[in-house]
């Protein structure tokens, strides 16, 4: 089988062992791999309602067959599937870097890790072997620091590392995993499930080429498609640059979802300012023709030396920015690399910040609780705040169970302020001036997520022919919402089942076309762009059934209360829907789904899209 090794590797951490284990043909041919192919690991190896910090729960990554071509613009990407600390359900996140193709060369298509080492420990994963190594040195290091240590330990700048920060070691429930310094899997905690097997860093290096349909023809046709893809978004700035376009469309969250526009802070934190006040540098991941990542220098104000690291992303500015209402560039660049070294999502951070103060103003909490007075636009809100969540120190403390927790804690009216589904904070994209948003937050596995679904850039422009979506949707079109909810999830859920970087296609303008063209050259089959789309519902389905088996259906598929409520100007004026017009949302998006009123996908839906094994995971 062309473009896989059909081979996972497992590695047990409780007795310090590993071994190769076949994966079946038909497996990879229904699923490709990646997200898909965690979450049919997840759903068949693990027991219903794991605790997610337990040796019971298994951290899986996959990869899929674009690593096998080894030039594939955007092929850096690796999924992560596990059961999530921070929602309960399953959580599928995905990073990028260079470690996926560095791993495929190992021999593997996928990773499971079980168990639970009994002293801190690092892998480093070769041809077809791995070594458990003891992490003392590492332990207590941050994401940034861990990852230059393992390359000087091995004495090899090329080695590729996943790692956790001090995030990660401690279990905060928003811990990410990080590839090189630079890439995060976020959103979901997957960081604390690996801190919680005292598993600091898995390193790869392998130097062996898997088979394919056309090597020669692959590689050539990839290289076209990079110098295309890098002609075409060479002067475009990385995500800051869309974060005045999305505060016009009235798509940034503002003072934590109650504001309703923030031209001058936009401008004054997005591109082009952004780019010149930050010295920025783009930093491409491995086989990147974008560089979407933001290398920054900055000569901090008061003589207070220097940052040089990773630069804000869009969310970061929306959640941190926007969403306190902070234009001080400085200042949200340090909290981003705080958050960044210690290995935490700076969604969540930016969100529980802006909750908090929101809290404080309600009268809910004192400055006394908060450890100051919290406000809005303010520097040392920002700074302060950070540090204490990321220790969940202080008031840090109360968010070990994420905002909901938090939320509980506080007591009163403090639930009703949240803005989160599943207890994952929404990113920094407002339903409200996209509708089809709506189902999508309030159906992705994983929780509220603008990375399962690109409805945002469907909304704005991004269309998929291939599929029948030729026209961009009326963004306040309840009828359409769930319609583009769908196809913009399978789609999503289709690159990370592939692995690769969706932001080839979404940002840089590859088209399905091509996409399947680089496919055809590597698997060595016709490729059908419906049936492709298709491996996306079927992870979709899996993940769903993950989170029905725990116990989740309709009731957990929510919007928050504030997205009920009209702005009163700004790119999404007096657009909201009804309670009644989400509910019909939500009945459209689950007949779409083949699923019932209740969202339970059913026996003749799984059995439709090939999913017929799975039917006895049906409660
Ligand atoms: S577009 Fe960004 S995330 Fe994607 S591979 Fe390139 S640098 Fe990495």
């Amino acid at each position: 089988m062309n473009g896989y090794w059909k081979k996972l590797c497992r590695v047990n951490l409780t007795d310090r062992t590993w071994k190769e284990e076949p994966i079946e043909e038909a497996t990879l041919d229904l699923l490709i791999g990646g997200t898909a192919l965690g979450a049919k690991i997840l759903l068949e190896e693990t027991a219903p309602k794991i605790d997610p910090l337990s040796p019971e729960n298994k951290l899986i990554f996959a990869i899929g067959c674009m690593q096998a071509c080894p030039n594939f613009p955007g092929n850096a990407k690796w999924s992560v599937v596990t059961k999530s600390p921070l929602t309960g359900s399953v959580a599928d996140s995905a990073g990028t870097g260079g470690w996926a193709p560095a791993f495929k060369k190992c021999g593997y298509d996928a990773l499971i890790i079980e168990g639970k080492a009994d002293k801190p420990t690092w892998l480093y994963i070769t041809d077809n072997n791995v070594e458990f190594r003891d992490a003392d040195e590492l332990w207590g290091l941050d994401s940034v620091d861990a990852s230059l240590k393992i390359k000087e330990i091995l004495g090899d700048k090329r080695v590729n590392a996943l790692n956790i920060g001090t995030a990660g070691e401690i279990m905060n429930p928003i811990a990410n995993i990080t590839c090189d310094g630079h890439s995060f899997a976020g959103r979901g905690g997957t960081g604390a499930v690996m801190g919680s097997k005292n598993l600091k860093a898995i390193a790869s290096w392998g130097t062996q080429q898997c088979e394919i349909a056309d090597l020669e023809g692959a590689k050539a046709f990839a290289k076209e498609v990079f110098v295309n893809l890098h002609e075409a978004t060479k002067d475009v700035g990385g995500t800051p640059s869309v974060m005045v376009g999305m505060e016009e469309i009235g798509d940034s969250p503002i003072r934590y979802w109650r504001g309703d526009v923030w031209h001058k802070g936009a401008e004054t934190i997005g591109t082009p300012r952004y780019t010149e006040f930050l010295n920025v540098k783009p930093m491409p991941c491995l086989n990147c023709p974008i560089g979407c990542h933001r290398h920054i220098h900055l000569d901090l104000s008061g003589g207070e030396g220097e940052l040089t690291g990773n630069g804000p992303e869009y969310e970061t500015l929306g959640t941190m920015g926007s969403g306190l209402c902070i234009d001080d560039l400085e200042a949200i660049s340090l909290a981003n690399e705080m958050a960044n070294r210690a290995g935490v999502d700076t969604i969540s951070l930016g969100s529980y910040i802006g909750f908090l103060i929101e809290c404080y103003e309600a009268t809910l909490i004192t400055a006394e609780e908060i450890g100051m007075v919290p406000k809005f636009g303010d520097r040392e809100t920002l700074l302060f705040l950070s540090e204490k969540l990321i220790k969940n120190e202080g008031i840090g403390e109360i968010f070990k169970k994420g905002i909901r927790g938090a939320a509980a804690h506080i007591g009163g009216d403090a639930p009703l302020l949240t803005v989160e589904v599943k207890n994952m904070d929404l990113p920094a994209h407002d339903p409200r001036a996209v509708f089809a948003n709506y189902p999508n937050y309030a159906t992705t596995p994983r929780g509220a997520c603008h990375e399962r679904g690109d409805t945002q850039a469907i909304a704005t422009g991004l269309v998929y022919p291939e599929v029948g979506l030729e026209e961009t949707p009326d963004r306040f079109s309840v009828d359409e919402a769930a319609p583009v909810a769908v196809v913009s999830q399978d789609g999503a859920l289709m690159f990370n089942c592939l692995t690769i970087c969706k932001f080839m296609v979404k940002f840089a303008g590859m088209t399905i076309s091509e996409l399947m063209h680089g496919l055809e050259l590597i698997l060595g089959k016709e490729i059908d762009p419906y049936e492709l789309f298709r491996v996306g519902e079927r992870s979709q389905n899996l993940q769903r059934l993950l989170n029905v088996r725990d116990g989740m259906d309709r009731k957990d598929d929510t919007a928050p209360a504030k997205l009920f409520i009209p702005a009163a100007v700004g790119g999404r004026a007096f657009q909201a829907p009804t309670h009644e017009e989400f509910d019909k949302m939500l009945d459209d998006y689950y007949d779409l789904r083949g699923w019932d009123r209740n969202g339970i996908p059913t026996a003749e839906k799984l059995e439709e899209i090939g999913l017929g094994d799975f039917v006895k995971y049906l409660p």
